[in-house]
């Protein structure tokens, strides 16, 4: 039967995130909004209480944390300010391919320090001639010996001014399409290696988000996960785990707006009454919370398909795109909600509105996740 209650320890996890957005982020929120510093002393700390790379296993030294716990814990940080939340998250998305497709002792050299210390790694796919298109990426891994030598630029990556290695997707052999992908790890203080400028984004401004050139950089074969084609499929399949954490922190940013707009809601006053008596500034508030648990839903039910260990991609991309579109109106009509004061940075939601975008276009746009979604519900109808 389905079960809509938290067990006591996702209440525990819940709580333990919602304490720390509330007492850690939310107050450095704006500041990071305004510079777009790092959130660095930020993420010390989410390290030192465990809410950071929650998901690694415990043989590994991690939490152990499921899909689903990673879920309430995006959704908390997200209300508080996701763009501190994604900072917080990048690892998830680096890690998830190694998780599925590395070697024991690859995880061993790669993932398990990450649970001694602060470390950061950064997921390395897009370029600036390919996104969507993931077979239109350029990067070559040319095997010479016991090397790979990597040529490439890489767009867009999340955390890579921070990361202390990259998840690499390369041609290995471009002929073979999607099948001739490969994936490696590439330390980012390899020679050869070169970082972009910290981009100056609309939203999420504490995320590092940064162009990669790679010249002539060699790896060693170990370096290399999974084996020779398998890239493309480890890649994809990280979005499995990630897209359900990643559509719960759009729900946690239309959270955050949604209780901002009610409270002001409550507060402002026009034609003699509070404006939530109008019925249509009301059943805004109405849709915004229709919206958002029908999101949290889905996400909850792609994390609990991924925890079955069943194959989610469905589950998760119609969750993402709804989440991620959800979050994006939500956003929207609190703005609408506060009128002038909305589109003015000393008031919450205009933020809020700039920082929900990204999701209907990070880890894969809202209309590539209606083309798995369709695909999925085309070819099961009959
Ligand atoms: C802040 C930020 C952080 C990011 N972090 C990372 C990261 O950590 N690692 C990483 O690898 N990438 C990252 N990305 C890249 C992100 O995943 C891509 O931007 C995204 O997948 C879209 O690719 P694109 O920008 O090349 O757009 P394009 O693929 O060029 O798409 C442009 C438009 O065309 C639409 N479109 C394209 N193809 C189709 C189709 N077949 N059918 C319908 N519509 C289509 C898209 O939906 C979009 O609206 C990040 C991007 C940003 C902005």
């Amino acid at each position: 039967m389905p079960d809509f209650v938290l067990t006591e320890e996702q209440r525990m996890v819940r709580d333990l995130a919602r304490d720390f957005a509330q007492n850690e982020i939310a107050p450095r929120a704006a500041y990071h909004d305004q510079t777009g510093e790092f959130p660095r002393e930020i993420c010390e700390k989410a390290f030192r209480t465990g809410l950071l790379n929650p998901g690694l296993p415990e043989d590994l030294g991690g939490a152990g944390m499921s899909c689903f716990e990673e879920c309430l814990i995006a959704e908390e940080l997200a209300v508080a300010c996701s763009g501190i939340g994604t900072a917080m998250m990048v690892n998830t998305l680096a890690t998830a391919p190694l998780l599925v497709g590395a070697s024991d002792e690859q995880k061993r050299k790669w993932l398990a320090p990450m649970t001694e210390k602060l470390q950061f790694a950064a997921y390395a796919v897009t370029e600036p001639d390919a996104g969507s298109d993931v077979m239109g990426i350029k990067t070559t891994a040319r095997k010479v010996g016991e090397e790979y030598v990597i040529n490439g630029q890489k767009m867009w990556i999340s955390g890579a001014g921070v990361a202390d290695w990259f998840f690499v997707l390369a041609y290995t052999k471009k002929e073979a399409g999607i099948r001739g992908m490969s994936a490696f790890v590439v330390p980012a203080d390899a020679e050869g290696v070169s970082i972009g400028k910290k981009e100056d984004n609309m939203g999420q401004r504490a995320s590092d988000t940064r162009g990669i050139t790679f010249s002539e950089v060699k790896v060693p074969v170990e370096n290399r996960i999974g084996a020779e084609g398998k890239g493309w499929m480890l890649a994809m399949a990280a979005f499995d785990h990630t897209r359900p954490p990643v559509a719960a922190a759009a729900v946690g940013v239309g959270r955050a707006a949604m209780e901002h707009a009610i409270r002001y809601s409550k507060e402002r006053r026009a034609f003699g009454v509070a404006i939530h008596r109008h019925q249509a500034v009301a059943f805004m508030i109405a849709d915004m919370a229709m919206g958002l648990d029908a999101a949290r839903l889905l996400v909850w039910r792609a994390a609990w398909t991924y925890d079955q260990g069943k194959k989610n991609s469905y589950e998760a991309a119609s969750a993402k795109a709804f989440a991620a579109d959800t979050g994006m109106r939500v956003c929207t009509d609190a703005v609408q909600i506060y009128g002038g004061y909305g589109f003015n940075k000393e008031y919450p939601v205009e933020k809020l509105m700039r920082d929900a975008k990204i999701f209907q276009i990070y880890e894969g746009t809202s209309q590539i996740q209606r083309i798995i979604v369709s695909k999925g519900i085309i070819s099961q109808t009959r």
